[in-house]
């Protein structure tokens, strides 16, 4: 990388990323992959994905060097998701050269699970701190339905295995689709609490590839916490730790457990996001519902980094943000990607 800048630009390098909305950004989500093994309804095409070719994808130096010119601008926090991240060969490599980046102090993965038996002990060494993995279902043949393919035993074997590593951070991730699995939100809740595990519910958002989203679909957190407090009694609010945390988390009338929930479609978080995305291919986006895209990996892939020029880019994409996602203005369009294609 280049270093040695003139005064003024080493000032540039490192004043916060800030949009015309005030929010300063600290959290980057890295999808490290398009592809995946499954095919879950809510998120990518039956048949026929296309994915990048793997000379298209950014190598793990080129992350790196992103997230080194990065940090200094205030990004503290790095979740890598894709498609499903632990299909990125030797993945454990990136973990530890991310873990060793000064400035950066938390740094997760979300996964479907599937692989984490195989990887979780590689994964740990290189420094991960904290796994949020997906589960939607407790049904085989439900899972069968909803990801297209076989699986929940992997799944669960990979939750099993988190076990071993106690002082790690996990946390499960449930999508509810009211035609397939709207009788599973009480069997999940107890299955986390039975496991001492927070769950989160994330409401389906219109960003799955066969454009079939539709509102009738979605179960909103709303209708969701109806259903735990009638079976669990009334759910505490916890006051939130973090104001740019999407997830709105309550306690169990017991005490036994915490639910969480990203209304993103019906109570979005907009005024406090602080995140910006890099896809794997090294576009960067400044939401998940923006239509523009900023390329990194013209200046990522260069012989010597223009560090400057790189931070001038990601200035330009923050700088454009907008207010909110806007789905529920009249003419929303869902952007040209699905979820694998940018990094949930
Ligand atoms: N493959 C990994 C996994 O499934 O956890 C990581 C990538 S996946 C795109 C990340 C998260 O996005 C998952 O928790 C998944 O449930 C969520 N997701 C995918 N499509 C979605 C949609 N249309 N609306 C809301 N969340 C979605
Ligand atoms: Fe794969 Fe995750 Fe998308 Fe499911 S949500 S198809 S596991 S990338």
């Amino acid at each position: 990388m280049t270093t040695g800048q003139p005064s003024t630009s080493v000032k540039s390098v490192c004043e916060p990323l800030i949009d015309g909305f005030g929010r300063v950004h600290r959290s980057l989500r890295i999808s490290v992959t398009d592809r995946c093994n499954i095919r879950c309804q809510y998120c990518m095409p039956a048949f026929g994905a296309e994915f990048l070719p793997n000379e298209r994808l950014l190598s793990f130096d080129q992350f790196a060097n992103f997230v080194r010119v990065l940090a200094p601008l205030g990004i503290n926090d790095l979740r890598i998701t894709g498609g499903e991240p632990l299909m990125r060969p030797n993945l454990e490599q990136l973990i530890k050269m991310l873990s060793t980046i000064e400035g950066i102090d938390d740094l997760a993965i979300t996964t479907n699970g599937m692989f984490l038996t195989e990887q979780i002990q590689r994964l740990v060494d290189a420094g991960l701190q904290r796994i949020n993995i997906s589960l939607d279902t407790l049904r085989e043949s439900t899972f069968r339905t909803l990801a297209r393919r076989n699986g929940l035993h992997d799944v669960l074997s990979g939750i099993a295995a988190t076990k071993q590593f106690p002082h790690m951070t996990v946390r499960l991730n449930a999508l509810v689709l009211r035609d397939l699995n709207m009788d599973e939100i009480i069997p999940l809740a107890e299955f986390a609490r039975a496991q001492s595990l927070p769950l989160r519910f994330i409401e389906f958002m219109p960003l799955d590839a066969e454009r079939a989203w539709n509102k009738s679909r979605m179960v909103s957190g709303t209708e969701v916490r109806q259903m735990l407090a009638s079976k669990f009694g009334p759910l505490n609010p916890v006051p939130r730790k973090d104001s740019s945390q999407p997830s709105i988390d309550y306690a169990f009338a017991d005490g036994q457990g915490i639910v969480g929930f990203i209304d993103s479609v019906t109570q979005p978080f907009c005024t406090s996001c602080d995140r910006l995305r890099l896809t794997a291919e090294g576009k960067m986006r400044n939401c998940l519902f923006g239509q523009e895209e900023w390329d990194m990996a013209e200046l990522l892939k260069q012989e010597h980094l223009d560090e400057q020029r790189l931070v001038e880019r990601v200035r330009a994409c923050v700088a454009r943000k907008k207010a909110a996602h806007g789905m529920e203005a009249p003419g929303f369009q869902p952007p040209q990607r699905a979820m694998f294609q940018i990094g949930g």
